[in-house]
Parts: structure tokens; C-alpha cells; sequence
């Protein structure tokens, strides 16, 4: 099974941002062992900002400069930490850091998913994390878990499993009801499940539920199994990678759902609209297809399709892009 694990700042940490030796240390050994069952494995690191802040002995910065700043010590100090208990079970480590741009941009994105495909077959254990002292505030990731997903789906990986200080999504938030009870499977992110997702951060980290749940439409409309659990027991990932009843799973959409377009005048640009993350498929029939653009749940416009004027001929095309 290929599987991205991403792990947030609260469990890597400790509040003041020194690094939580015990937690790093139970999880990187259960990684490997993960590893030497035949798993492939992808790491979505988050922490850089939050070691960085330890290391210096600054409090938290407020100040897009001071936390790029610090983001660039903790890189280090995350990558120094993965490499020595990796180390510990003869496993290699890959460090790759990214922005939104490298989404973006179709040959950028096919760099980064042939260098992934590559340190697989090589043996080795990538460790990504967004690229936060040259990111800008707009074209910023925001939050890992949201990487995490992309990194899922570019890769085509089987399972994300989104590793955090809560145990999952619940009917609603346990710190202020105590009654609320864990979901264990969801299959689909309706409406009333981003409902549940409130917007709430914790200690060093930034990704709250609502993030999660955005990674979930992410994986899930990518065929991926997505799994939320508590990374405070890493054993947990055992059971995961077992299909247990543990966390929250978010289960991946495997009909492919088509649809079908025709577009009888030519030179009409066509939007698809799948922010849903329900489709995987568009056939369009057309004269004369001028640009094609789909919004999709990356929560970015994308032109997939953009016909230059001196090729536009009058004649019936078909042709079928998978949107994954
Ligand atoms: N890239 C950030 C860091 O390493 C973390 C983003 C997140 O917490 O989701 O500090």
C-alpha cells in the first residue's frame, strides 16, 4: 500500500516548541516498521515553524517575517531529527519543500511527482513540508493537511492518514460538549459534515477540522482512503493500515462518475465545476473547443485546455479528460 502520513506541529512539539522527543520518537519507529512490512511511505511533515520558535527561545511571532525566519531553523532541526531515528532502523530520508506554485504550474508538478516516484523506488523516505520562509501569505498552502492531500492524489497513493492531537471528527466539538461521540466512517463530506468542522486551531500548529475536512474532499474525490487519528499513540497507524475501526475514515470515491459535456457551438469556453470532488471524468463532444476550465476542490481555477487560434477546426472532436 502506498501511504502519506502527515503529522501536525502539536503531536511533533511540545507547547513551547521544543521537540516532543517521545511522541517523534515512538512514531519514526513505527514508520519504519510500516516500511519493512512492504508499505510505501510518504511523510507530510509539519513543525518547522513551531522548533524553529523552541530553538530560538522567541514566543510565538506574529510577523509573516519572524515566522519564515524561524521556519527555516526548525526545518532543520525536523530534518536533523527524522534523518538520526530513520538512521536508527537503516532508512533514508528526502527532504522536499513546496508551494502552492508548484501545483500550479503543470511541469513543476510533474518534476515533483517524477522525483517522488523515483525516491520510492530508491527506498527512500520522503519528508515534504511547505516551503514557509519563501512563501507569500496568497500563494501559501495554509496547512499541511491540505498538502497532504494533494501529495495523495499526485501520487496516487492509497491512503492518507492525517495524524493530529484529537482522535477524529466528532458530532461536535468535545472541548465544549462533553457529550459528543466519535464518527468513525464517513462517506461522503456533505454539507452537513463541513457543518462539524468549525474552524479551530491548536497551540503551534494551523490546521483545525475545517482543514481536515478540506483535505478529506481533496482525497476522498481522488479515490483516497482518508484517515484522521490521534498521533499521541503511534501504534495507531498499525490498526490503520489494518482497516480498523479507529479515527475517523473518510471513505475515497471509487465510481468514477463521468460527465459528459456537448458543446454544439465551437469557440464556447466550458467550465466544469467540481468542487464537489464527484467528478472524475468529463467526455466533451465539440467543434472547436477554445479553452476548458474547471474550478475544482483545490479551490483553484485551472485552464486544463487551452486550443491556440491557428489549429481551431471546423470538425467534431471527442476527447475525455480525467480530472483526479
Ligand atoms: N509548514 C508549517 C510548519 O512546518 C506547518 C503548517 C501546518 O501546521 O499545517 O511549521
Amino acid at each position: 500500500m502506498r501511504i502519506v502520513v502527515k503529522i501536525g506541529t502539536s503531536t511533533l512539539a511540545h507547547p513551547g516548541g521544543r521537540l516532543n522527543i517521545r511522541h517523534t520518537e515512538a512514531l519514526v519507529k513505527v514508520w519504519s516498521d510500516i516500511k519493512n512490512a512492504g508499505h510505501e511511505l510518504i511523510i507530510v511533515s509539519s513543525g518547522a515553524t513551531g522548533l524553529g520558535v523552541g530553538k530560538l527561545q522567541i514566543s510565538r511571532p506574529k510577523d509573516m517575517v519572524t515566522k519564515q525566519a524561524a521556519a527555516a531553523v526548525g526545518q532543520c532541526e525536523l530534518m536533523y531529527t527524522y534523518d538520526k531515528l530513520f538512521a536508527e532502523y537503516s532508512h533514508t530520508v528526502a527532504q522536499l519543500l513546496v508551494t502552492w506554485e508548484d501545483f500550479d504550474h503543470p511541469h513543476r508538478l510533474n518534476n515533483l511527482q517524477n522525483t517522488l516516484e523515483r525516491l520510492i523506488q530508491l527506498g527512500a523516505v520522503p519528508v515534504i513540508n511547505e516551503n514557509d520562509p519563501i512563501s507569500t501569505e496568497e500563494y501559501s498552502l495554509g496547512d499541511n493537511d491540505r498538502l497532504g492531500a494533494l501529495i495523495a492524489k499526485y501520487t496516487h497513493a492509497d491512503l492518507l492518514v492525517l495524524l493530529s492531537d484529537i482522535d477524529g471528527l466528532y458530532t461536535a466539538d468535545p472541548h465544549t460538549h462533553p457529550e459528543a461521540t466519535l464518527i468513525h466512517r464517513v462517506e461522503s463530506v456533505t454539507p452537513e459534515i463541513e457543518q462539524l468542522g468549525g474552524g479551530s486551531s491548536s497551540g503551534l500548529g494551523t490546521g483545525g477540522m475545517s482543514a481536515k475536512l478540506t483535505a478529506a474532499k481533496i482525497a476522498t474525490g481522488a479515490g483516497v482512503d482518508m484517515v484522521i487519528a490521534n498521533g499521541a499513540n503511534a501504534n495507531v497507524l498499525y490498526d490503520i493500515v489494518d482497516g480498523k475501526d479507529v479515527g475517523t475514515r473518510f471513505v475515497g470515491k471509487n465510481n468514477k462518475i463521468i460527465q459528459e459535456v456537448v458543446c454544439i457551438k465551437g469557440n464556447t469556453p466550458i467550465e466544469v465545476d467540481n468542487r464537489s470532488g464527484d467528478i472524475n471524468s468529463v467526455i466533451i463532444y465539440s467543434k472547436n473547443i477554445l479553452k476548458l476550465n474547471t474550478i475544482d476542490d483545490d479551490g483553484r481555477d485551472s485552464t486544463l485546455f487551452d486550443m491556440p487560434e491557428a489549429e481551431r477546426k471546423d470538425y467534431y472532436i471527442q476527447f475525455k479528460v480525467l480530472i483526479f
